[in-house]
């Protein structure tokens, strides 16, 4: 009987020991193979602007456009425009590695949150008015206060508004909303866009993740970095980011953060 019983669990054990062992092959297996995605991507999203670049400065030689000045200034503000691009996409891409590296230093300091966000629609003008979109912020009349690296906040919410706008058809709106209960500030961005499948709901949080399917709104280059990067920051702050979504009905990610109270 004792017999019966050990061999019993030893094949238990076994069978929980192969389970495990397949479960952790399959995730290395789609990391690798989301890893192998996001290189051809960044691939891809790098060699474009840099041959724009190569492009507009070769023209400039060739057709001696120095003596155009009017041709010659377009074929710079081309590459001015790439070279920030290229810029912007270098450094999120760093970000992401000191923040997976634990190097990330946040430097914590009291500060309110409206402002901040203030700040961030007024940067993304430009590309709120290419997409004719209404990104409205609901402003209250009380500070919202947050004990957090503003820095890191700031690009929270960017990454936020840029997806919004990224995957949202034009002349959609986006509405960006705080609320407190419970001790907690809740920060909302709310699009009327394609939505996020239930599916895949946790999942866009994960490094690299991206949704890919037939659809010309979600066919958008990214990298699938900047979701795994809104957790980490509001994981590192004591905080949370949820998602409530349906596909055609818009998404509305949230993040939540403790508010700061006096006494
Ligand atoms: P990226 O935008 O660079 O692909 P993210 O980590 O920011 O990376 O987003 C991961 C994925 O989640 C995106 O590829 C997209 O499929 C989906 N997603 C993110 N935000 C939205 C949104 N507001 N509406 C619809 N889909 C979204």
């Amino acid at each position: 009987r004792y017999y019966l019983i050990s061999s019993f669990l030893m094949l238990l054990l076994t069978a929980a020991a192969f389970y495990l062992l397949i479960r952790l092959m399959k995730n290395q297996e789609l990391y690798a193979q989301a890893r192998m995605s996001f290189t051809s991507n960044m691939t891809h999203e790098l060699q474009t602007p840099i041959s724009t670049i190569s492009v507009a400065l070769e023209s400039i030689k060739k057709y001696h456009l120095i003596d155009q000045p009017e041709k010659l200034e377009n074929y710079l503000n081309i590459s001015r425009h790439e070279l920030q691009r290229l810029q912007a996409m270098i450094e999120k891409v760093l970000k992401q590695e000191q923040m997976d590296l634990g190097k990330a230093k946040l430097q914590f300091s009291l500060f309110d949150i409206q402002p901040v966000l203030q700040q961030v629609i007024f940067a993304m003008e430009v590309q709120v008015r290419e997409k004719n979109t209404a990104l409205i912020l609901l402003q209250s009349d009380e500070p919202y206060f947050i004990k957090g690296d503003a820095m890191h906040i700031s690009n929270v919410c960017y990454n936020l508004i840029d997806n919004a706008l990224k995957y949202s058809p034009s002349q959609s709106k986006i509405e960006v909303s705080c609320s407190v209960a419970d001790h907690k500030l809740t920060i909302s961005f709310k699009d009327n866009g394609p939505g996020i499948n239930e599916i895949y709901q946790q999942q866009v949080f994960e490094r690299f993740f991206r949704i890919f399917n037939q659809d010309n709104i979600h066919n958008v280059k990214g990298s699938g970095l900047g979701l795994h990067y809104v957790k980490q920051v509001v994981e590192l702050h004591g905080g949370r980011a949820d998602l409530h979504s349906k596909p055609g009905k818009g998404s509305n990610f949230m993040i939540i953060l403790p508010l700061y109270e006096e006494n």
